[in-house]
């Protein structure tokens, strides 16, 4: 296991320094494979390698379980990517956060937004609160309320932003601050920003989660969940957790996640441009009563989000005059705008959200989640036009 954390520090420090995102996407997803000299990374769908004659692992590999090639490949890019030194893929997002809370013991404290990824708010309370998790939520953009939620037994703080579904931004820098003066750790879900828009370990963090079914896979065809961490003791027990839990991505899933980060850079910068207008487009509609985007200068955390992210990112959402029934409405007149679960492909897709989340959820039921995909922005705005 040292040997492994050294062999990922060593590679990043030599390999990956000063490059460019873009570039970096490209280099650090590159196998360079010996075998054959095979440009596309082969799949290693061996579930155990061969040991020498002394018994020794010549390759470093014992077990798919424990370490795989294309898994090792896509870790040491994820870790890459966002300035970590180590870094984890589970089999999927949710699998990832369940391993973050298996760094805790019963009797400890996690601290969440109020407007948490329902699932992973579900897991911690249903699954791990049986087990001695003590959890509770707080409004995630206000910094003392965060600060008078700190209990005695507080050991992980845990932020969303851009949130979901409400795209509320929490102050990474300033929440980090506050977790580490109360001997916390602050966990970060970047999966709507992506290293590519936003790196939490630079501003802070201790550790970075994502849903990489979204935009590092970015076809909606592979589930996957990843973790980094840039600190070595934080990197030991991940590594065991991930090991002995056993969550973790297959070689495929990891193959199809490497080949999609590939164009991640690029695809989210075209999302990216697509979501400002049609937010721009949809901020001075009639039929809408409200657009929640960062990218928007009315946003009640701009300034903030113009603070640590690079860009707003491809998601928003949108209040439609009426209720639920006329957001419905307007999501199946839709043509170009598939209403599905799920974010960050290449397609863009619409969602009623309130209604995934059931009756508890504070979501407003005239609300609609979009995901904006890499089609011609104009096809798009005309498409919401004829709808609304
Ligand atoms: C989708 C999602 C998850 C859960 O990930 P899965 O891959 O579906 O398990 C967690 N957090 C956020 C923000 C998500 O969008």
């Amino acid at each position: 296991m040292l040997l492994y954390n050294l062999q990922i520090i060593i590679d990043l420090a030599f390999q990956f320094l000063f490059m460019n995102i873009e570039t970096l996407a490209i280099q650090s997803t590159q196998m360079h494979d010996k075998n054959a000299g095979a440009v596309a990374t082969p799949i290693y769908l061996s579930t155990t390698f061969e040991r020498a004659e002394d018994g020794t692992f010549p390759h470093n590999l014992i077990y798919s379980r424990i370490d795989n090639p294309n898994r090792h490949l896509l870790e040491k890019s994820l870790a890459a990517l966002d300035n970590g030194t180590h870094a984890f893929a589970f089999a999927s997002g949710l699998a990832s956060i369940s391993a973050i809370i298996q760094l805790l013991k019963a009797g400890d404290h996690v601290l969440i937004g109020d407007d948490m990824y329902y699932a992973a708010a579900v897991l911690i309370k249903d699954i791990y609160g049986p087990l001695g998790i003590q959890l509770s939520s707080v409004d995630m953009t206000d910094l003392e309320k965060i600060k008078k939620s700190i209990l005695p037994n507080t050991k992980l703080i845990w932020i969303e932003t851009p949130s979901n579904p409400l795209l509320k931004i929490s102050d990474i820098k300033a929440i980090a601050d506050i977790a580490h003066e109360n001997n916390a750790l602050c966990g970060v879900d970047n999966t709507w920003a992506t290293p590519v828009l936003q790196r939490p370990l630079d501003l802070g963090a201790d550790i970075v989660q994502y849903s990489t079914t979204k935009y590092f896979g970015g076809h909606s065809d592979v589930l996957g969940g990843a973790i980094v961490v840039k600190n070595n003791d934080l990197g030991e027990k991940l590594k065991k957790i991930q090991v002995f839990g056993g969550a973790v991505q297959s070689a495929f899933d990891c193959w199809l996640i490497t080949r999609g980060m590939k164009t991640m850079p690029l695809r989210i910068k075209a999302q990216t441009e697509n979501a400002k207008k049609i937010a721009e487009f949809l901020s001075t509609h009639s039929k809408i009563k409200c657009v929640h985007y960062p990218g928007l200068q009315s946003h009640p955390q701009h300034e903030i989000a113009k603070k640590q992210m690079k860009d707003f990112g491809a998601m928003l959402s949108i209040e439609v005059n009426g209720n639920q029934e006329n957001a419905f409405k307007m999501a199946s007149k839709l043509k170009l705008f598939t209403s599905a679960t799920s974010l960050g492909g290449v397609e863009s897709l619409i969602e009623h959200r309130k209604s995934v989340e059931g009756v508890n959820s504070a979501t407003p039921e005239n609300l609609l989640r979009i995901s904006v995909g890499i089609e011609h922005v104009d096809d798009l705005i005309e498409d919401l036009d004829q709808a609304l």
